[in-house]
């Protein structure tokens, strides 16, 4: 479907804020324009849904989530960054392998199968972007993923 790919983001967003049950502050940095994309946005709630619950997952008390879309010539990039625990710098790709897990005693206490990624990188592939991971351990995570978008073709009928 067609939607405004703004307005869809700060639902989910509302949606977790409402929820949090852990005091982590909420940072948006979100253009104000609609942004209109292409996509299933059942899958991409899925998505967006396990990297927010994974950066709530591993965030400290007080910790701060960032989200971000930037407008690129031909995608939007969308990114969530925690302040968290943060991954080795030899894992980072392996995230999105599935069954991965970091360490296993940390994530048997915080749940989960290890599989939320490896689907995220699936659909977002399915949708012709791309989806990484930026770390420092102790010092947190960034998400990052794309998605196609074309500028308003609005523009070319002035
Ligand atoms: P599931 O999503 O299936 O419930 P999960 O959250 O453990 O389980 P993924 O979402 O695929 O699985 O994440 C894989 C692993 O990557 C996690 O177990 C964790 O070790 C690490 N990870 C993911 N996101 C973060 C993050 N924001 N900060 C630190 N580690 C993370
Ligand atoms: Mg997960």
């Amino acid at each position: 479907q067609w939607i405004n790919f703004t307005g869809f983001f700060n639902k989910i967003i509302d949606r977790f804020e409402m929820t949090k049950k852990q005091h982590v502050t909420f940072n948006r940095q979100l253009p104000e324009q609609p942004l209109y994309v292409d996509i299933d946005t059942d899958k991409i709630t899925q998505v967006l849904d396990n990297i927010i619950s994974n950066a709530l997952k591993y965030s400290p008390e007080g910790g701060e989530v960032t989200f971000k879309i930037d407008i690129l010539k031909e995608h939007l990039q969308i990114s969530v960054q925690d302040q968290g625990v943060g991954i080795p710098q030899d894992s980072v790709k392996k995230i999105f392998e599935r069954f991965y897990r970091v360490d296993k005693a940390r994530t048997r206490k915080l749940g989960g199968t290890g599989l939320g990624l490896a689907i995220a990188k699936e659909m977002i592939h399915a949708h012709e972007g791309d989806i990484w991971a930026s770390s420092r351990e102790g010092r947190g995570t960034t998400i990052y993923f794309t998605i196609p978008y074309t500028e308003d073709q609005e523009d070319e009928w002035e």
